[in-house]
C-alpha cells in the first residue's frame, strides 16, 4: 500500500472513502464478519470543511475529531446542514471543556477517569439544555500503558467501567484504543476485546489508517480512519491523542 504524502483533493478523499470501505468490507468477510457491523469512523482533525464536505457529499456521516475548540469551529453549521451526523470525540477530554463536549459530539470515546465521568454527569444534571442529549460513551483504555498517552490503564478499566454505571448513569457502550506506534497492534487489540468481553461491553473502537484491517480482524466495531481517507494532516490537530 502506498502512502497518501499530500492532503487528498475532493475527489480523492470521496475515492479514498470507497477504497477504505472496500478494504474495511474484505477484511471483514475473510474474519466471518458481517461487514455492517464495523462503523468507519472518518477522521477529519486537521482537515478543513472542504474537503469534509466531499466525503458528506459522498454520503458518509460518521466521523471523529479529537479536539473540543477545533470541532466547534467546524461541525456545528455541517450538523444543521447534514441532519443525521454522528460525531465522535476521539481526543483527550478535559473537565473544564466537558458541557462542550456534550453539547457538539454523539459520541466521547475518550472517558478515562472518575473525575471526567463526575463532571459529566454534572453537567447534565446541572445544564436544562444538555437533558435532550443523547450522547454514547466508551471507555479509553492505554492498552500500551504508555504515560504521555490518555487511557485507564488495563489494571484499573473493570472498576472504572463499573463506576461509570453505577456511580454517575453514564453506561460505556466500548471500549477504544490506540497502540502504541512501534507494537504489533493485534496484542492490543486482542487485550482491549478480552477487556470487553469480560465486561459485557459490545463495542470495540480500535485500528486506524495503518492497522484498520488487523482490527476488524480483532472485532472491531469501530475503525477511525483520518489519512487514508483525507490524505496528509497540514494544521495543527494532528498529533494522535497524546495528552495535551
Ligand atoms: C488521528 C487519530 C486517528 C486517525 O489516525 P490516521 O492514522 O490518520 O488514520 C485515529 N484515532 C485517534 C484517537 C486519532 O487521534
Amino acid at each position: 500500500m502506498s502512502k497518501l504524502v499530500m492532503p487528498a483533493t475532493a475527489n480523492d478523499a470521496a475515492a479514498n472513502l470507497a477504497a477504505v470501505r472496500a478494504r474495511m468490507e474484505t477484511a471483514a468477510l475473510a474474519a466471518g464478519r458481517a461487514p455492517s457491523d464495523v462503523t468507519l469512523v472518518a477522521v477529519s482533525k486537521g482537515h478543513d470543511v472542504s474537503i469534509i464536505r466531499a466525503v458528506l457529499e459522498a454520503g458518509h456521516r460518521v466521523f471523529g475529531e479529537n479536539r473540543v475548540q477545533e470541532a466547534e469551529a467546524k461541525w456545528p453549521p455541517l450538523k444543521t446542514e447534514y441532519g443525521d451526523i454522528c460525531l465522535h470525540l476521539i481526543g483527550p477530554l478535559q473537565t473544564n471543556k466537558a458541557a462542550d463536549a456534550l453539547r457538539l459530539f454523539d459520541v466521547i470515546e475518550s472517558v478515562d477517569r472518575v473525575r471526567l465521568a463526575a463532571r459529566l454527569r454534572w453537567e447534565l444534571d446541572k445544564r436544562p439544555e444538555l437533558a435532550a442529549r443523547t450522547v454514547r460513551y466508551f471507555v479509553q483504555v492505554n492498552t500500551g500503558e504508555e504515560p504521555q498517552k490518555a487511557g485507564i490503564a488495563p489494571g484499573e478499566a473493570d472498576s472504572l467501567i463499573e463506576a461509570l454505571a453505577a456511580d454517575y448513569r453514564l453506561a460505556a457502550e466500548g471500549l477504544m484504543c490506540i497502540p502504541p506506534a512501534d507494537e504489533e497492534p493485534a496484542l492490543h487489540f486482542a487485550l482491549l476485546g478480552k477487556i470487553a468481553e469480560r465486561n459485557g461491553l459490545a463495542s470495540l473502537s480500535m485500528g486506524m489508517s495503518d492497522d484498520f484491517e488487523v482490527a476488524v480482524t480483532f472485532g472491531a466495531t469501530h475503525v477511525r480512519v483520518g489519512t487514508a481517507i483525507f490524505g496528509t494532516r497540514q494544521v495543527a490537530g494532528s498529533r494522535i491523542n497524546d495528552l495535551p
